[in-house]
């Protein structure tokens, strides 16, 4: 049977649609939709989907992006929280035979995604022989973060994540050196892959209009930069201790760290042979001197 085109997500079709169904957009689940088809178009083809990839969408909402990831991909996983919106994809999509809705909370807890969506991605994969995983989403703001650290940190092939998050976000993703938004974040996602801004998106573009600017990304992991990092969830958690006390300076973030305390002549001694200033604040450093760090201080 050949599934149906993917709906055309407009504002008049989604009131439409809530009406019929009762529905209220949630601003605390990050309910916003978007209404713009030439970007959602633009999220699916930068993902650049084939026939053998597996597709992670987290907050299907409408089911409209997982429609049209469906038609591209060999299969889609599409996890949703708010059991409305999973009544709604039921509908939607659920008779399409290469997607699969899961109603779950994508997080288990800040650090740990929740594993029902793991066995849900082995499961699809043994399947259909699906080599790579992508992740292409609308993410609600609440969990961007912590999914794109968990996923990044976990051992499943990811080959690409295109999505969209708050420009805020967006601009700790992309940060430089030296810069205010430069943190634990940048430094984490950029040891691991590359990272690039597809398109800054206005708040107009969504429906119900959020208060502030959101931006598509795509993130690619780099194999021989995870290679460099080894240990990636250990850098994670060094790099969220030695950012708890963003204003301090080096030495003392070091003396500081949770994991046991160092006193100052040591960690001074141990920059000076590493050849970094005990005085400059970590948002200083680049990926290699943080690297550098946690082999010494990690
Ligand atoms: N994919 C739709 C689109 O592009 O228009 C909707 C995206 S909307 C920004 C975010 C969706 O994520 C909502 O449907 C919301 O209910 C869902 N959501 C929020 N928190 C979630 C969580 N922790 N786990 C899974 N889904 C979540």
């Amino acid at each position: 049977m050949i599934p149906e085109p993917p709906p055309r997500q407009t504002l008049s079709y989604l009131r439409n649609l809530f009406e019929a169904h009762g529905i209220q957009p949630k601003s605390k689940l990050g309910q916003n939709f978007l209404i713009d088809l030439n970007l959602l178009d633009i999220l699916v083809q930068t993902a650049e989907l084939t026939p053998r990839d597996l597709v992670l969408e987290i907050g299907s909402g409408t089911g409209s992006l997982t429609a049209r990831l469906a038609d591209q991909a060999g299969r889609v996983l599409g996890v949703e929280l708010d059991p409305s919106f999973v009544e709604l994809l039921r509908e939607e999509v659920g008779h399409r035979e290469n997607v699969r809705i899961l109603h779950a909370d994508v997080l288990k807890n800040k650090n740990e995604i929740d594993p029902r969506v793991l066995t849900a991605l082995d499961e699809l994969r043994r399947e259909s022989g699906c080599e790579g995983v992508k992740l292409v989403a609308n993410l609600p703001y609440a969990v961007a973060v912590p999914v794109i650290g968990n996923f990044l940190i976990s051992s499943l092939p990811f080959e690409r994540m295109v999505v969209t998050v708050q420009w805020e976000i967006a601009e700790r993703l992309l940060a430089g050196p030296g810069s205010k938004e430069y943190g634990a974040l940048a430094v984490l996602v950029q040891s691991v892959t590359e990272v690039s801004l597809i398109r800054k998106l206005p708040a107009a573009v969504f429906w119900p209009r959020p208060q502030v600017a959101s931006a598509i990304v795509m993130i690619q992991p780099d194999a021989e930069k995870r290679a460099r990092v080894g240990d990636v969830p250990r850098f994670r958690r060094f790099l969220r201790d030695l950012y708890t006390h963003r204003r301090k300076n080096l030495r003392g973030a070091l003396v500081g760290l949770p994991n046991g305390r160092q006193d100052r002549t040591e960690v001074d001694r141990k920059l000076m042979q590493l050849g970094i200033d005990s005085t400059v604040r970590a948002e200083m450093l680049d990926g290699e001197q943080h690297l550098r760090l946690c082999e010494m201080f990690g």
